[in-house]
């Protein structure tokens, strides 16, 4: 993004607080003005202090003098003071509101987006972390630099300049000529660095996103011993860091250097023109030092040129990752406005085929019907498209092509909200919120009663064991064992209380005993609804009155379990596996 374009897209965000940004700049400009005060003052001084000593005056008739460069000099100290104050908190006040709306923006669009825009390269959680992070700092200070930092110096450097012209067009000139040389070397040293500088987001992403994938895996690389393997990859890109900065500050040194000598280059300048001025003549003694500080005003806001210049391109870079992410329009969900009165809950899926966003081709050609107040149940092995499908049916994602259709209507056109209002999701893991066991199960519904949590629970089979916690209800559902936090989850479908309900692997993760505990939840929550379940476990297999064998993203088989088990397909490979994985002729003989 160019500079141009990046301000514009902030624009919006600075005219909330227009008032902040005049008021801001108002003082900038009465600051710029006093900046120049201690040079008049000095040139004074100088020249008023000759003029008694030529004159063979002493103290006596140099006191006034001194009082006024006393009261002078201390009163614009004083203004300075309350205008750099102002200043600043202006200036701050400005930089932090525009820094949370900035965060807040990004975070409500985010999540008005697609699951595919989660699941596409490059928006893995970390990098997506360091790039809104990254984008929300650099675009602030984009706005503190203008604002804050590059206005005033620029604006005293302005003054300065022309006090200077005004005084003497060859001095005026001099200190002129020496800006563009500085720009240019400082123009130089940002098209050097760019290449470097984007280098460093890439890595800074991907070193965010390994420490994430770390401590999330912690338990695999420790039971693996793989310690030493995880710290080197990160070793090599810090290497890689490492190096990167080495180079960007090697360069940047180099270029400070020379920026340096150029700036003496333009004091020396300034000394020889004023004092060849004052021999000849034409100037008073006091505009040598005149000069020399009017020049450090001019020289000061070049100095900060190249901080600036690189924040600011910085800011480009990261600005263009944040702004990519707001403008993800086409990744917005999209809602059709079907709100019909009730929600029946048949199911269809009709010649569908589903690619995920990183090019893998999940589904191909399913026609699959799911009865309202019926159980179906997804069968196959790993990989084979269950979950897939259960994705296209809650819209998480849009199909290729094919429709899929609740009551006969496409999902395309059903009001999203509504739609998932009357859609309930228990997963392999579901996710427990930070906070109570009471705040995690009203998460079905805000506003549910406290005898309706607790109904809920009972429901569950959750409340005998959450009762007899010490604090019960407000104990931390963090806390609680994996069987228990699925019941929570159970118990948030109750208060929910949706028609259509799909049960993805639910006691995929748990023991026996908890699996068995969990079995009377899900028959007591199966009740009345839609049912789709994907499970290993047979006996919820077997209890389903419609089961869709699944191989490699194609319907094999379906019907009751008697049918497709006679199909002598996928599903009688998968059934008998599994039942001779339970080793049932030991089982029956032991329950003999
Ligand atoms: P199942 O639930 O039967 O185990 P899935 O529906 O999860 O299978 O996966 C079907 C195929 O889609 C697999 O090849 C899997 O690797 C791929 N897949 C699943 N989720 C994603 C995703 N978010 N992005 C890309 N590919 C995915």
């Amino acid at each position: 993004m160019t500079t141009l374009q990046t301000l514009k897209k902030l624009v919006p965000y600075v005219m909330p607080y227009k008032w902040l940004v005049i008021a801001t700049l108002v003082l900038t400009l009465i600051g710029s003005c006093a900046a120049q005060v201690n040079a008049i003052v000095l040139n004074y001084t100088v020249d008023a202090i000759n003029a008694l000593v030529e004159a063979g005056k002493g103290l006596a008739e140099g006191l006034d003098i001194m009082m006024l460069i006393c009261v002078v000099l201390l009163t614009k100290e004083l203004l300075t003071v309350a205008l750099t104050f102002g200043q600043r908190f202006f200036g701050e006040k400005m930089r932090i509101s525009i820094s949370q709306d900035l965060s807040e923006a990004v975070i409500v669009k985010m999540l008005t987006y697609k699951l595919a825009f989660y699941s596409r390269d490059g928006n893995e959680p970390g990098k997506l972390q360091t790039r809104i992070n990254r984008g929300v700092d650099s675009l602030t200070r984009m706005v503190q630099n203008f604002f804050i930092d590059i206005l005033p110096l620029f604006v005293s450097a302005i003054l300065a300049i022309v006090l200077m012209f005004k005084q003497n067009v060859w001095v005026g000139l001099t200190a002129l000529c020496i800006v563009p040389i500085y720009f240019w070397i400082t123009y130089k040293q940002a098209a050097k660095l760019k290449g470097w500088r984007e280098m460093h987001k890439t890595y800074y992403e991907a070193k965010s996103h390994g420490i994430m994938n770390i401590i999330e895996s912690i338990n695999v690389i420790k039971s693996f011993n793989r310690e030493s393997i995880e710290g080197e990859k990160q070793l090599s890109l810090l290497k890689k860091i490492t190096d990167n900065q080495m180079k960007t500050r090697k360069t940047a040194f180099a270029f400070d250097g020379l920026k340096t000598f150029v700036e003496q280059i333009g004091v020396v300048l300034i000394i020889i023109l004023t004092a060849y001025l004052v021999l000849s003549g034409q100037m008073t003694i006091g505009a040598i030092m005149y000069h020399i500080m009017l020049f450090g005003n001019v020289s000061a806001p070049i100095r900060q040129l190249h901080r600036i210049y690189d924040d600011w391109n910085d800011a480009l870079i990261y600005a263009g990752g944040y702004f990519d992410i707001m403008n993800s329009d086409h990744e917005k969900e999209i809602s059709g406005n079907y709100r019909p009165e009730k929600v029946k809950g048949k199911l269809e899926l009709r010649g569908v085929d589903f690619t995920y966003p990183n090019g893998t081709k999940a589904l191909h050609n399913i026609n699959m019907t799911i009865e309202s107040g019926k159980i179906t149940a997804l069968l196959g092995l790993s990989g084979a498209g269950k979950s897939t499908i259960v994705h296209l049916l809650d819209k998480f994602y849009d199909p290729d092509c094919g429709q899929v259709l609740l009551d006969g209507v496409d999902l395309r056109e059903w009001d999203t909200k509504y739609l998932r209002d009357h859609i309930g999701l228990v997963l392999q893991k579901n996710h427990i919120f930070d906070g109570t066991i009471e705040e995690n199960i009203r998460y079905g519904n805000p506003t549910a009663t406290d005898e309706e949590v607790i109904e809920a629970a009972k429901k569950a089979y959750l409340y005998e064991q959450v009762s007899a916690l010490p604090k019960g209800f407000k104990s931390k559902a963090t806390e609680l064992s994996g069987g228990q936090q699925q019941r929570v989850a159970i118990a948030r479908m109750f208060i929910k209380n949706p028609p259509i309900i799909f049960l993805d692997e639910p006691t995929a993760s748990l023991d026996a005993i908890a699996t068995e505990q969990i079995k009377n939840s899900i028959d007591a929550i199966k009740k009345d609804r839609t049912v789709i379940i994907i499970s290993h476990s047979l006996s919820q297999i077997i209890d389903s009155e419609t089961i869709y064998s699944l191989e490699k993203g194609r319907v094999m088989e379906h019907g009751t379990h008697e049918e497709c088990y006679d199909m002598n397909g996928v599903y009688r490979k998968i059934f008998d596996a599994s039942a001779r994985s339970l080793n049932i002729e030991k089982i029956v003989k032991t329950m003999d």
